[in-house]
């Protein structure tokens, strides 16, 4: 393999696979120019890549994994209307716009190969990138490739590197279940001076493409709020319990204790049966060592009491395994709460926690279009 030609199976949108030359794209005439239109949008008419989309979805325009007939694609369910519509997305916008391929140059070794039956290797440094020029027609020129870059990086040094999400992961959509991204918003007036900034949660599919789902987005800091609200409630039930801890420990203890017992006596019975069965196999033996059965009935009655025995070994240690469980839970539940309860009092005292401490004690929070919050926390089944 020559490093340079285009090795993918399936030609970038906007190209198809030359029919002569193996490796080799041409443009594909039916779609070049909506990449062409992509471009300059961006660069020239202002448009965001989620505009973008918009303008291309109310053309019915059909999106390049439909086009192209990706399997992907169609599997994903996140690129669908609810009324089964397949969508531009945000975020295909975005990768087209930092394609190479569309100024003619073919990009390889993103990835390390670690050995030729491992398909997903380790993704290389954009440095280490092997950039082989001049390799197809292009479709863009450079001259609107390079607004569009400067662009870009405009965007994301300004927006994207500054801020820090402490609840990222632990935001859900409560609409249609998908995980929350965070994004820094600004607002302005008209006459372009910022009257309201900060991070905000968004649904990931409707982060994508507003249709996909009807939520709403929502401000950081009400989640945020949502969140220690929940956990001084929590606190509470803690701080109201720890008075009461030695009984809640005492009654706790007790029921281990009966609940051993319980084991206890199944657990002998158990062994008592594993005796029997043994004497049985024992008593068969003599039967066929004295011939008094035949060599075939023996083998069958020993399978089946073989078969039994084991059956009752693995039952004695499965009751083996519940006794001792049942005496780390009761030790183990009573630090785990001491521990909890000392993090979230931490966490009380700190302006601004960050996403490890939030992760410690948040499972997960999740808001609806009616910017209803649910907290889930770790330790309240505690
Ligand atoms: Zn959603």
């Amino acid at each position: 393999m020559k490093a340079g030609e285009y090795q993918a199976g399936i030609a970038p949108y906007g190209y198809k696979k030359d029919t002569e030359i193996k490796n080799h794209l041409v443009i594909d005439e039916n779609v070049s120019y909506i990449v062409q239109e992509i471009f300059d949008m961006y660069a020239n008419k202002g448009m965001s890549t989620i505009k973008i989309a918009d303008e291309l979805n109310n053309r019915n325009i059909t999106p390049p994994g439909i086009y192209m007939k990706m399997p992907n694609t169609i599997k994903n369910l996140n690129s669908k209307n609810p009324d089964g519509r397949y969508l531009w997305l945000r975020t295909q916008i975005g990768s087209m716009l930092k394609n190479q391929v569309y100024i003619g140059n073919v990009v390889s070794g993103k990835k390390e190969q670690i050995s030729p039956k491992i398909k997903k290797g380790k993704m290389k440094e954009k440095s280490e990138y092997i950039i082989k020029e001049n390799m197809h027609e292009p479709i863009i020129s450079k001259e609107l490739w390079n607004k569009v870059q400067e662009k870009l990086s405009s965007y994301n040094t300004d927006t994207r590197k500054k801020y820090e999400y402490p609840l990222k992961d632990l935001v859900y959509c409560g609409e249609c279940g998908n995980k929350a991204r965070f994004q820094h918003n600004k607002s302005k007036t008209k006459s372009g001076k910022v009257c309201w900034e900060g991070n905000c949660a968004v649904c990931g599919k409707r982060a994508d493409y507003r249709s996909l789902c009807d939520n709403v987005v929502i401000g950081e800091k009400i989640l945020m709020n949502a969140v220690r609200n929940a956990i001084i409630e929590e606190i509470k039930k803690i701080e109201y319990t720890s008075k009461e801890l030695k009984a809640i420990y005492n009654n706790a203890q007790r029921k281990a204790k009966s609940t051993a017992n319980i084991i206890q006596s199944e657990l002998s019975n158990k062994n008592k049966e594993l005796n029997k069965i043994e004497d049985e196999i024992k008593c068969l033996y003599e039967k066929k060592v004295t011939r008094q059965i035949s060599i075939d009935k023996f083998k069958e009655l020993y399978e089946i009491m073989s078969e039994r025995k084991m059956k009752i070994v693995q039952e004695i240690e499965k009751l083996n395994n519940e006794i001792k469980n049942n005496k780390k839970g009761t030790k183990g539940k009573n630090k785990e709460y001491k521990q909890m309860e000392k993090l979230a009092n931490e966490f009380l005292k700190i302006e601004n926690p960050d996403n490890e401490i939030l992760k410690k004690l948040v499972k997960r929070v999740v808001f609806d279009k009616n910017k209803k919050i649910t907290v889930e926390l770790t330790f309240s089944q505690i």
